[in-house]
């Protein structure tokens, strides 16, 4: 079968490799059906990774149809849509029963799709199918009526900024939000329509980025550049998303006494932080791997109600042959479809939709 490999910066190709088959009854062959990059992939492809040389199995956010199942599959069965989380989890050990999927004690390490040897080698889904090893656990079937278009980042980047506010704004609900952005391109412009949708009493995004301002403009958030960010007053509930030491500082800085600031961005070398004031505010910051597995039924929830749709964020929808000419130069939200999915839709797909 077909698997699209990234061989090195700006430069993907297909290349064919041997299709899975099930080995064991829990498992499921997936077809992918949307597939979107996710931030770490832009980075990747624009040289910024030193991790991840290729060539490997590339793509790790897919919206899939099952295939086939194992004889102990129950949850899900051929001709369904699913949400393919990105990490590999097993649902059963003690790390997953707590909801810290990302770091199942079954599987070893970084298990996930998409990023090669790093992740374990478990293939990527730019591909015609994909293996499930844990199907009922991992597998979350796609609401009626979600667009497989909109969010095959419901997978990775969409829980990522999910995590960000949402258990935040349960706790103090209405609460103002901080958005330092850049690096984590999507996940920043995620976090903001989600905050928004979950009505926080505002939501303030720096971005030297126009296009994205822009977006986050569209979804609620008063927008602003770093230069004309020095004095935006204190905030309960701040993210970092900006992969840059000078936006995780805003973001520290400007989290108020006993507020809780989170950090998506992935600083591959020491970073100062401003500890002292941190700790005179006794504020609480976190950084880590999302646990998507499970994020994703909130995200999908929140999807549903339309209150939030995640379209307004895809930079480009693209067929599938187009691929590697599109990942040579990726926007911030690629989204790369089964040609039928496109044709099922108005040529109106390749622009967005916008929230109103
Ligand atoms: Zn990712
Ligand atoms: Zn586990």
């Amino acid at each position: 079968m077909r698997q699209l490999m990234y061989l090195e910066p700006g430069r993907c190709e297909w290349s064919t490799v041997e299709a899975p088959t099930l080995t064991e009854p829990g498992q499921a062959l997936v077809r992918p059906l949307t597939v979107a990059t996710c931030d770490l992939d832009v980075a990747v492809l624009r040289s910024k990774v030193p991790l991840f040389t290729g060539p490997f199995a590339f793509g790790h956010e897919s919206i899939c149809e099952v295939v086939e199942v194992g004889d102990q599959v129950r949850t899900m069965a051929p001709g369904d849509r699913v949400v393919l989380p990105f990490q590999i989890s097993c649902g059963a050990c003690s790390a997953c029963t707590q909801g810290r999927t990302g770091n199942c004690q079954t599987v070893s390490g970084i298990s996930m799709y998409g990023i090669g040897k790093f992740g374990g080698g478990w293939g990527g889904v730019l591909t015609e199918l994909v293996l499930v090893p844990y199907a009922d656990a991992m597998l979350v079937a796609l609401p009626a009526g979600i667009d497989p278009l909109a969010v095959p980042s419901a997978v990775d980047n969409l829980p990522d900024a999910w995590r960000t506010v949402a258990p935040a704004l349960t706790a103090r609900p209405a609460a103002d939000v901080l958005i330092s952005a850049g690096g984590a391109g999507s996940v920043g412009l995620y976090a903001t329509g989600i905050a928004a949708a979950l009505g926080a009493g505002s939501v303030t995004y720096v971005d030297n980025h126009a296009e994205r301002r822009e977006v986050a403009a569209r979804l609620g958030a008063t927008v602003l550049d770093s230069a004309s960010a020095s004095d935006l007053g204190q905030f309960p509930i701040t993210v970092d998303a900006s992969a840059r030491p000078e936006g995780l500082a805003l973001a520290l800085r400007a989290t108020e006494p006993d507020g809780v600031c989170t950090s998506v961005g992935i600083y591959y070398q020491p970073t100062e932080v401003p500890l002292f004031e941190m700790y005179l505010k006794g504020i609480t910051f976190h950084t880590g791997r999302v646990h998507a597995r499970a994020a994703i039924p909130g995200v999908l929830d929140l999807v549903a109600t339309g209150a939030f749709n995640p379209a307004t964020v895809t930079s480009a929808v693209v067929s599938w042959e187009d691929a590697p000419t599109a990942l040579a130069d990726p926007p911030t939200k690629l989204v790369i479809a089964r040609p039928e999915l496109i044709d099922d839709r108005s040529a109106a797909v390749a622009l967005p939709a916008r929230q109103p």
